[in-house]
C-alpha cells in the first residue's frame, strides 16, 4: 500500500529523521515505538503530508477499484483517492498535486483529538467530507450517522468536543478519520491523552478495525496492545528504523541492541 525508503526530515539544523525505510501491506498494521524524541510522530506526519520532508520517496499504491462502500463496519475502503499509483520524490519538491494525493489516501487520529471545538459532533464528522473531498452532503451525512451509532454516539451528535469525555471525543476523532474513506488510517498515540479507565474502549475500537482488515499505522507506547493488534513493528530510535519485524518476534526476541535495552526498560 506505502512503500517509504529514505525519508529525510530535518527542523532548522536538527535532523530528526535520517533514511527512514518503511513498508505497510495492505490490511496489515504496523505499529511504532520508540523513545520519547526518537521521530515516530514525525513519520506519522510525512506518511500524510502534514510535515515535507527533504528528501526520500513515498510510493503510494493505486486505489481499489472494485470495493464497496465503507463506514457501517464493513471494512470496504472506496475512498476518494485517486486510482492510480505514484511515487513521490521529496527532493525532488513534489507537485501539489501529488501533495493532495498523498494527503487524501490516508486520515489522522490525533493524540489531542483536535476536533473543532465551535462545531459539532456531527458537523466535526462531516467537514472533511463535504467541504474538501466535496462529496454529496445527504451521502456523507448518513454514512456519518452509521458510524456514530457504531460507536455508541449517536445521541451525542449535537454536542460539543467540550461536552464530551476525552475517550468519547477520541472516538469522534476515530469517526472523523473513517468518514474520509481513507486507504491508510494513522494513529497518534490515540490513548495516551486519556484516563486509565477510558483507555479500554478506544483500544477495543482500534482492534476492531484492524480486525476488519483497515491498514493502519499506529504510534503507540502501549507495548501490550501492540503485541494483541500489530502485525509488525518497527522500533525506532534517533530518526532512523533500527528493527522492523514481525511484532511477537520483536517483542520476544530482539535481534538489535537498541531494541533490546528500550523493551528491558519498558517490560
Ligand atoms: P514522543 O513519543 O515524545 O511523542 P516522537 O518519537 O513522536 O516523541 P517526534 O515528535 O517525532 O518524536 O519528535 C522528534 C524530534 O523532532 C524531537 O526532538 C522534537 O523536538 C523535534 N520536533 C518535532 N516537531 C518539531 C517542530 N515542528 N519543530 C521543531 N522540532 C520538532
Amino acid at each position: 500500500l506505502l512503500r517509504v525508503r529514505g525519508l529525510q526530515k530535518s527542523f532548522g539544523s536538527d535532523r530528526v529523521l535520517d533514511s527512514v525505510d518503511l513498508t505497510v501491506g495492505r490490511g496489515r498494521v504496523l505499529a511504532l515505538i520508540g523513545p520519547s524524541g526518537s521521530g515516530k510522530t514525525t513519520i506519522l506526519r510525512c506518511l500524510n503530508g502534514l510535515e515535507l520532508p527533504e528528501g526520500g520517496t513515498i510510493e503510494v499504491a493505486a486505489a481499489p477499484t472494485n470495493a464497496d462502500s465503507v463506514g457501517t463496519g464493513t471494512g470496504g475502503r472506496r475512498g476518494a483517492t485517486s486510482a492510480v499509483s505514484m511515487a513521490i520524490d521529496f527532493a525532488a519538491s513534489p507537485s501539489p498535486k501529488e501533495l493532495g494525493a498523498l494527503r487524501d489516501r490516508s486520515a489522522m487520529v490525533f493524540q489531542h483529538y483536535n476536533l473543532f471545538p465551535h462545531k459539532t459532533v456531527l458537523q466535526n464528522v462531516i467537514e472533511g467530507p463535504v467541504v474538501v473531498q466535496r462529496r454529496p452532503v445527504a451521502e456523507v451525512m448518513t454514512e456519518a450517522l452509521a458510524l456514530l451509532e457504531r460507536v455508541g454516539l449517536t445521541d451525542k451528535r449535537d454536542s460539543y468536543p467540550f461536552e464530551l469525555s476525552g475517550g468519547q471525543q477520541q472516538r469522534v476523532g476515530i469517526v472523523r478519520a473513517l468518514a474520509l474513506r481513507p486507504q491508510l488510517l494513522l494513529f497518534d498515540e490515540p490513548t495516551s491523552a486519556l484516563d486509565p479507565e477510558l483507555v479500554g474502549d478506544v483500544l477495543r475500537l482500534i482492534k476492531e478495525l484492524a480486525d476488519e482488515g483497515w491498514s493502519m499505522v499506529i504510534v503507540t507506547h502501549e507495548l501490550e496492545f501492540a503485541r494483541e493488534v500489530a502485525h509488525e513493528i518497527a522500533f525506532v530510535d534517533g530518526g532512523t528504523i533500527v528493527e522492523h519485524g514481525n511484532a511477537k518476534q520483536l517483542l520476544r526476541h530482539p535481534q538489535q541492541e537498541r531494541t533490546r535495552q528500550f523493551l528491558h526498560r519498558l517490560l
